[in-house]
């Protein structure tokens, strides 16, 4: 049975730039390679969740691997969680957090703690701790940012937040919003009152107030999500998976849905990621896996930055890294696709659909010759809607019959 290759290159899809004379980075940029598949395959355009809808990563890859995130997204709190290299798992419950600043009185005199930026590392790390057999894990993020996931048993995401979103006022205690969070509540103010214990005397909050800085001694929690229990991919699809990023999000995603991550060298999930090195480890796994899902997050970087020609740069160098990437097609399906727009012009993401190529030996190749927005739309998938796998798993002849 041939082997599935899904390369999901993030934020792809792009509108028409001024910088490269209204032509998109993918339009405007040197690919052999992408061009070969489209030229042998089938091509179209593909809405990652459904039209007109502006999603992100985590929603994306859900939907691409198969996962409706209107039953299976709860919110971004689990999803920065694992963004952040926490290990997420389903019946956590995670917050996103903030560094902030408390008078002895409990009033919030700064929700950034001066907009802290070294140090939260070693604040999160001693915040992890086992109050009632409940497991707390913290993760510092950018600046003040940081995430919280809470792992035991009867826990619940129905509690209020303890940051007051505004300053000037006390912090807020955490109540439940529904009778079976009361446990919830009851361990994650004792939690909160051990972290001020250890917030206000550590050694980087001593530092600070000896530099006349803010003191990061508040964790202050908002936005309560339990993480989803994934159904688990290879029991959904008889397919064994795995996947390929340098983006811990993602990760986390696979991590939930049970698939084996790989790790590779060098890849960093940002512009200066060794491609080369993630397409060398994706064809070796392709001799050991049914589905390999492979993200390079370079162009959606790109993307956000509004640097159309660094957009272009990167496709550029992806398409070099695939190179004999032909080689596989008598028995690998290999598709490659974004998880939705990043167009230069906006810095953000964008809810136009992403072009896709799927490539394997005996398809019914279609007329289009470019891997780009514009000429994949004439291709013969037209237009879809996050059913990629569903084709993917017909492509390598997986699909069960429906119906006599
Ligand atoms: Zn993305
Ligand atoms: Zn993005």
């Amino acid at each position: 049975m041939k082997s599935i290759l899904l390369l999901v290159l993030d934020g792809l899809g792009d509108r028409p730039n001024p910088e490269l004379n209204g032509r998109t980075a993918l339009q405007a940029a040197f690919r052999p390679n992408m061009n070969h598949l489209a030229a042998v395959g089938q091509t179209g355009q593909m809405h990652p969740v459904k039209p007109g809808i502006r999603s992100g990563s985590d929603t994306s890859h859900l939907s691409l691997l198969g996962y409706d995130p209107e039953k299976f997204y709860t919110g971004r709190g689990p999803f920065e969680a694992m963004g952040l290299g926490l290990d997420v798992r389903g019946g956590d419950i995670a917050f996103r957090a903030n560094f902030g600043t408390r008078k002895e009185n409990g009033e919030i005199t700064d929700r950034r703690a001066g907009r802290i930026n070294n140090g939260t590392e070693l604040l999160a790390k001693d915040l992890s701790m086992n109050i009632d057999g409940v497991d707390f894990f913290v993760r510092a993020g950018v600046e003040h940012r940081a995430a919280l996931v809470m792992r035991g048993n009867n826990l619940s995401d129905l509690v209020t937040d303890s940051d007051p979103h505004e300053v000037g006022v006390k912090v807020r205690e955490i109540s439940a919003t529904g009778e079976s969070a009361k446990f919830t509540a009851e361990v994650l103010n004792k939690y909160l009152t051990e972290t001020r214990k250890i917030l206000d005397t550590h050694e980087v909050n001593l530092e600070r107030k000896k530099n006349g800085e803010s003191p990061a001694n508040e964790l202050l929690l908002r936005g309560a999500g339990l993480a989803p229990s994934l159904p688990l991919f290879r029991e959904k699809t008889y397919l064994k998976g795995a996947c390929i990023t340098g983006i811990p999000m993602i990760s986390g995603i696979c991590r939930l849905a049970g698939m084996d991550l790989i790790d590779v060298k060098g890849a960093t999930g940002r512009l200066d990621s060794d491609f080369s090195a993630k397409f060398a480890a994706a064809f070796k796994a392709l001799g050991t896996y049914d589905f390999l899902v492979m993200n390079i997050k370079a162009t959606d970087v790109a993307g956000h930055d509004g640097d159309a020609i660094a957009k272009k740069n990167a496709i550029e160098r992806i398409d070099r890294a695939m190179g004999g990437i032909e080689g596989h097609l008598d028995d690998s399906v290999i598709c490659i696709t974004g998880d939705h727009s990043t167009p230069c012009v906006m810095k953000d993401h964008s809810g136009d659909p992403v072009p896709i190529v799927f490539t394997t030996s005996g398809i019914r190749k279609d007329s289009v010759r470019f891997f780009d927005e514009i000429s994949c739309a004439r291709g013969s998938y037209n237009i879809m809607s996050g059913d990629v796998l569903r084709i993917l798993q017909q492509l390598s002849d997986r699909s069960e019959k429906y119906g006599a």
